[in-house]
């Protein structure tokens, strides 16, 4: 398979665009017209990662955290971030970055870290939404059907796999032209009434400017009249998860059942070490910031990592229970995408799909 064909399965599953705008994901380092000889996810590149790779002979790395994204200021077989590039480059390999889009998607590394702690009826914590409008247009039942046909030929009214989706209501519209009017019905200073049709339909938030420019270049009246009533929706995409242990455990077995099953030397718990615990929120990563949100929804405990003193203090003061599972707990990110690749991918491309084995947190636990 080539690796531009494999970049556009992976955007069609977990779009570059819906990464923050902060972020670096997509293909960092490689060729878009090479074959690829086998994958490996990672959660880091590092050099160790890169050498792993070589040696199993997947010339294409997809790895969780961008290797470019601070300022880097050379590239050379001997320095820092730079050499891991340059090992990448001589190697003729392939470095693609899956950061904040595969934390927002509904099976990414949040639902990956929900997973491996066994959590049942599983919610986005914080659902994005999407802007979109409900259209209405007043239009003479005469001139309604080429009018629709306008618009649909433009892109507008359509749903999911559906174009030309409408609604019509027959009524009747009332007017009475005055001073300079120019009517394209009836005359001025005479009320007029004319059978018209209500035509409903839904745009996304981009396409409110085309969809006001057709109707006031399509309408056949000199003063149309519609609406746009702005509306919004959750997308099936978001950071964090919420939810269900199947049975409910104290702080001191819910953080052994943590560890375990993250492969964590050590955990730091924030809160009251008596609480009973049953609904978990967790972000993977640095999701501090969120433990209200989570405390909100009900969580009886929030997971995430990177939880600095002050942070900490705050939500004891506040009476949350915070849990803090580091950083590298997002390697369950490695076996997780295995997964979603092997289920995308399987069909078009037959070599393999590994998780680096390699060890890539900075931390000793002492
Ligand atoms: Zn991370």
């Amino acid at each position: 398979m080539k690796l531009s064909t494999f970049l556009s399965i992976l955007n069609d599953n977990v779009p570059f665009d819906s990464a923050e705008s902060w972020d670096n994901v997509g293909l960092l380092v490689g060729d878009r017209t090479s074959d690829i000889s086998g994958i490996m996810t990672a959660l880091d590149c590092t050099a160790e990662v890169v050498d792993e790779a070589i040696e199993k002979g997947c010339n294409t790395i997809v790895a969780h955290h961008p290797l470019i994204f601070k300022g880097m200021r050379a590239i050379t077989a001997d320095e820092g971030y730079g050499n891991i590039i340059y090992k990448l480059i001589q190697n003729n390999m392939n470095l693609i970055a899956m950061h904040t889009n595969l934390d927002v998607h509904p099976q990414g590394v949040n639902a990956m870290l929900a997973d491996c702690l066994g959590l049942e009826s599983c919610r986005i914590l914080m659902p994005e939404t999407t802007d979109y409008y409900k259209v209405q247009v007043y239009i003479p039942e005469a001139d309604a059907d080429a009018f629709k046909l306008r618009l649909s030929e433009q892109g507008l009214a359509t749903e999911g796999n559906y174009e030309h989706a409408f609604f019509n209501t027959r009524g009747k519209g009332q007017f009475k032209p005055v001073g300079d009017a120019q009517p394209h019905i009836g005359e001025v200073g005479t009320i007029e009434t004319v059978d018209e049709v209500k035509i409903e339909f839904m745009i996304d938030g981009t396409q409110r400017k085309l969809a006001e420019q057709l109707i006031q270049q399509y309408h056949p009246y000199e003063t149309p009249v519609y609406d746009f009533i702005p509306l919004q929706k959750d997308i099936q995409r978001g950071l964090g998860m919420i939810g269900q242990l199947p049975q409910s455990m104290t702080v001191a077995q819910f953080v052994a059942h943590v560890k375990t099953q993250l492969d964590m030397p050590s955990v730091r718990f924030i809160g009251n070490p008596h609480a009973q615990i049953e609904t978990v929120a967790l972000i993977g990563g640095s999701g501090i910031g969120y433990e209200m949100t989570a405390m909100k929804q009900g969580a009886d405990i929030f997971l995430t990592g990177d939880i600095k003193h002050h942070d900490a203090l705050d939500a004891k003061i506040a009476g949350m229970n915070l849990l803090d599972i580091n950083h590298y707990s997002e390697h369950v990110m490695k076996e997780g995408l295995v997964k979603l690749l092997n289920q995308w991918i399987s069909q078009q491309f037959d070599g393999q799909i590994v998780a680096s084995t390699t060890h890539t947190d900075p931390y000793q636990y002492m």
